[in-house]
């Protein structure tokens, strides 16, 4: 059976997992949009638009009962943030590899979720796996993006107390010594 039959905006997971299956290729990162609500107005010009993903089917034996049935997640972008020293666009890569057991009724996934290690979901009609991605892509986004080397002189006054050039910043109680100056000079 041809893999076209499969749609991972609409994903039959028993069926794909049963016929042990792959899907692979290319979301625009603009139909990813919680995704792209938390990047950078204006990313670089080298940022690929592009988020590739991978999914598998498995249909594992389990040690008692029917086979279990498990979907393998991969995905990565390139994906703009805001550097949170200087303000403006990181690219940063961010990627997510997870596997998903499917198991059919919300409480036995509920349950077998608190009980192993194993993510469990629960079957559903269909499955959005673009919108798995996403969560897990969300995830895996980092807490504080930033340049190695920001391009630009930082502006920050608390940002700059933490730069090398001390020489060049302006002594915080050079101010003060100004109007204490002004003051006895009136
Ligand atoms: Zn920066």
């Amino acid at each position: 059976m041809s893999s076209c039959v499969f749609d991972p905006l609409q994903l039959t997971v028993e069926n794909f997992a049963k016929q042990g299956q792959v899907l692979e290729g290319l979301w625009p990162l603009a139909s990813l949009t919680r995704l792209q609500e938390s990047t950078h107005a204006q990313p670089n010009a080298d940022v690929h638009a592009d988020v590739a993903w991978h999914l598998r089917g498995e249909s594992r034996a389990g040690r008692s009962g029917p086979p279990e049935i498990w979907l393998h997640l991969q995905s990565n972008a390139d994906v703009a943030l805001t550097c949170q020293r200087c303000l403006q666009s990181v690219t940063q890569h961010v990627s997510a590899e997870r596997s998903f057991r499917f198991v059919h009724g919300e409480a036995a996934a509920a349950e077998l979720d608190a009980q192993s290690e194993d993510d469990v979901l629960a079957l559903s009609r269909f499955l959005d796996a673009r919108e798995l991605t996403e969560d897990e892509l969300l995830l895996s986004l980092p807490l504080v993006p930033r340049h190695d080397v920001c391009p630009q002189p930082l502006v920050a006054p608390d940002a700059a107390v933490e730069g090398d050039d001390g020489a060049q910043q302006e002594h915080p109680f050079a101010a003060l010594a100004q109007l204490k100056r002004d003051k006895l000079l009136s």
